[in-house]
């Protein structure tokens, strides 16, 4: 019997067995724009995702 789960993807809403979501549940899609859009955010130096990338590098540093 199988049991894989069907959910949806939180950004577009595409309903994919749960193991091809990531962990963020998002689809192979929409994982790949937002990786690109945080790419660009980080080139950029600007937006939303850099500033959480910044407080977590300087989180990773104090850990050091
Ligand atoms: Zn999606």
């Amino acid at each position: 019997m199988r049991t894989s789960k069907i959910e949806p993807c939180v950004d577009c809403g595409k309903k994919l067995p749960r193991k091809e979501l990531n962990r963020l549940r998002r689809c192979p899609d929409c994982a790949r724009k937002k990786m690109l859009d945080t790419a660009t955010q980080l080139y950029q130096r600007s937006g939303p995702e850099y500033d959480h990338w910044k407080e977590a590098c300087k989180a990773a540093v104090q850990k050091l």
